[in-house]
């Protein structure tokens, strides 16, 4: 299955909290989008794998996407070798994404920036037709998406352009609630974390309302690019 938009994270929940407005933008568009998860979060404070895989499995409902995978690399462990990218380029290959969405390029868990330059590193890779993969038996074709864009997560990176997501937040705040054990919960025994906190989860909303502001948008999502980007027309930015 060929997709549009490849958007990979290195936890479930990465994704959902770095552009799931994007995502449910893209899918309401008609272009297809899958997720793929690097680890399963076994080390999260909260939660389980098990839990995890069920609350990925709601989120990817709720966000309309074609295809959800799970690499199931080590949580807190995974590097950027031949082995891992390897992985990465048979799912570059799989689906053939133009565009390739991953993880902030620098943040405050260590497999953020991590499993950022794996993916992209990967992204090049995955075009050189002398790199032979195979898939179920089947040889792969050499794939490159046209461009790699690093959302946004836990520290404040300077986004190089915006997303307009007004419409979208409260089905991105559903998508995130599905990771019913991570996220800041007054009921819940479980010990604390950064990300449990009712602060994070309320600069989810003020971020995407920040940026907005900044471009007379009501909400909207931040990216970084690895290159200079162009448009057809002026008219095109707004
Ligand atoms: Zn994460």
């Amino acid at each position: 299955m060929k997709l549009d938009i490849l958007a990979f994270g290195a936890h479930p929940d990465d994704v959902e909290l770095g552009c799931a407005g994007t995502i449910l933008k893209e899918v309401s568009l008609g272009k297809k989008v899958g997720i793929i998860d690097l680890t399963r979060g076994e080390l999260g404070t909260r939660g389980s794998a098990e839990i995890r895989d069920e609350e990925a499995a709601a989120a990817a409902k709720i966000l309309g996407v074609s295809v959800r995978e799970n690499l199931n690399m080590r949580d807190g462990f995974f590097v950027n070798d031949e082995k891992h990218q390897i992985e990465i380029i048979k799912m570059i290959r799989k689906y053939q994404p133009e565009i390739v969405l991953c993880n902030a390029v620098d943040d405050r868990h260590i497999d953020h920036a991590k499993g950022s330059k794996l993916v992209s590193d990967a992204c090049f890779l995955s075009g050189l037709m002398k790199i032979e993969t195979e898939s179920g038996g089947k040889f792969q074709k050499a794939w490159r998406p046209k461009v790699v864009y690093h959302y946004i997560q836990w520290k404040n990176i300077e986004p190089d352009f915006v997303v307009d997501i007004t419409g979208f937040t409260e089905k991105k705040i559903e998508a995130i609630l599905a990771y019913r054990s991570q996220f800041y919960d007054p009921n819940s025994n479980e010990p604390e974390s950064p990300i449990t906190s009712k602060n994070f989860f309320e600069s989810l909303n003020y971020r995407s309302r920040d940026l907005g502001r900044l471009v007379g948008l009501e909400f909207a999502e931040g990216f970084t690019v690895e290159r200079l980007l162009a448009v057809n027309s002026l008219a095109d930015l707004r």
